[in-house]
């Protein structure tokens, strides 16, 4: 096969890509190894920044969002037995749009399938070669059978456990991480939210979020050990720890629970983002504590830089954005980073925290809810800073 874009990965960074190039006539294919059912269904994010859900809505896939998505205008904080509300609309004058991140995969893989876009599913053995000529390549195995895409360039948009960025020569990368000494147990259930916007609690007993997929769908999480195994939480168990970390601010209704799981807290970049012809995306080249809910807008965020550079390379010969095209995204990455990691550090009890540490998030986050300016600056980075380029 031959196409301008070669692109490993049907996820949001993925998909958008595609769906990105698309619209200004170039042409990719994707390769994802998992099958269109199981991707549709990977339950992740679900909070997206504004500018996310627009673009979603000006690139015509945002009809089914429109209709079903829940738009929050800010969050509540929970401590000390009392909620406060952050209203980012009135800080800001910008919301949050609750829409759980299989939805935008299904949206964007219908779109992309109706516009006969090739998404290649359940490949295996997928390789990359050739990144440092003009005519890289992806090797793959579809049905038992060995496939080859030939491109102008690859789109590394496959995950933190992808092959494009260990096909990058050890010794050309450099890697910043930082792993937290706890995860987050998740739960989905078959029950209303506590409240209409989304709860970040502080608890001695440990950090919990309350968010919701919809009316009578919650996505609800608590903090627990590194290293701690789904098996020990019994629905019951989870159930006492939810209401126990609510503080007593809300009431929260108990439903089924449809999926539970854990998943590890790690701060991940690695720069470069480009070797030759690959260009990593999203989560291949960075990871995020979900705190934040940055990780689904900063894949959005790498491929927007990344269209828009391959489009000046086909439409004006420039190849001045794909060089600047790592730079560009590390910027808004790197502030992902740091306000994800500070809203981590605020809200969940550190194994090795002192009271003096206790103390100091207790006042911290008495200040963010008291202070015009704090939660300005808490407002202005949830909701998406500004797009600067
Ligand atoms: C529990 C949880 C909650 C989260 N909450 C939020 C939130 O509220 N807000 C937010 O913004 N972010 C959140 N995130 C992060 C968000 O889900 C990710 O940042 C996002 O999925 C990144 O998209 P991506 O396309 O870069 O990578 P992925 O979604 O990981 O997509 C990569 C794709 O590549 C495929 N792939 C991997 N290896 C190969 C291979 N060798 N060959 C072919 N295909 C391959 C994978 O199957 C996958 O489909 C959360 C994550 C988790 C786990």
């Amino acid at each position: 096969m031959r196409a301008q874009v070669g692109i490993i990965g049907a996820g949001p960074a993925g998909l958008m890509l595609a769906l990105l190039l698309r619209r200004r006539g170039i042409d990719a294919v994707i390769v994802e190894n998992r099958s269109r059912s199981y991707v549709e269904q990977r339950v992740r994010a679900g909070l997206l920044e504004q500018w996310v859900s627009d673009l979603l809505v000006e690139t015509g896939v945002g009809a089914r969002l429109t209709r079903e998505a829940m738009f929050h205008d800010g969050i509540h904080l929970a401590f000390g037995g009392k909620s406060h509300h952050v209203d980012f609309r009135k800080l800001t004058g910008k919301g949050v749009t609750v829409y759980g991140q299989q939805e935008v995969v299904k949206d964007l893989i219908a779109r992309l399938t109706d516009d006969g876009v090739p998404i290649l599913f359940e490949v295996e053995d997928v390789a990359v070669h050739d990144l440092d000529g003009d005519m890289p390549r992806i090797s793959f195995r579809k049905n038992g059978e060995p496939g080859e895409i030939a491109c102008d360039f690859i789109g590394g948009c496959d995950g933190f456990h992808g092959v494009c960025r260990p096909s990058i020569p050890a010794g050309l990368l450099t890697t910043y991480e930082r792993e937290y000494p706890f995860g987050w147990l998740g739960i989905l259930t078959e029950s209303p939210p506590p409240a209409d916007e989304l709860i970040y609690a502080y608890h001695e007993r440990g950090f919990a979020l309350y968010s919701m997929r919809s009316a009578t769908v919650s996505r609800l999480y608590v903090q627990v050990d590194h290293g701690e195994e789904v098996e020990r939480w019994s629905d019951a168990r989870v159930w006492e720890e939810l209401h126990l970390r609510l503080g007593g601010v809300r009431s929260l209704a108990e439903g089924r629970v449809l999926q539970k799981s854990i998943t590890p807290m790690r701060s991940f970049v690695t720069e470069p983002m480009r070797h030759g012809r690959l260009f990593l995306a999203g989560d291949s080249a960075h990871i995020v504590p979900p705190t934040g809910a940055k990780g689904l807008n900063l894949a959005v965020a790498d491929v927007v830089v990344l269209a828009r550079a391959i489009t000046a390379f086909y439409t004006a010969g420039r190849s001045d954005l794909l060089d600047a095209y790592s730079a560009t995204c590390l910027d808004r990455i790197w502030k992902g980073q740091r306000f994800s990691w500070w809203m981590t550090q605020m809200l969940h009890r550190f194994p090795d925290g002192s009271a003096f540490d206790r103390r100091r998030q207790l006042a911290e986050l008495a200040y963010v809810t008291s202070s015009t300016a704090a939660a300005t600056t808490l407002a202005e980075n949830y909701a998406g800073l500004p797009m600067t380029w």
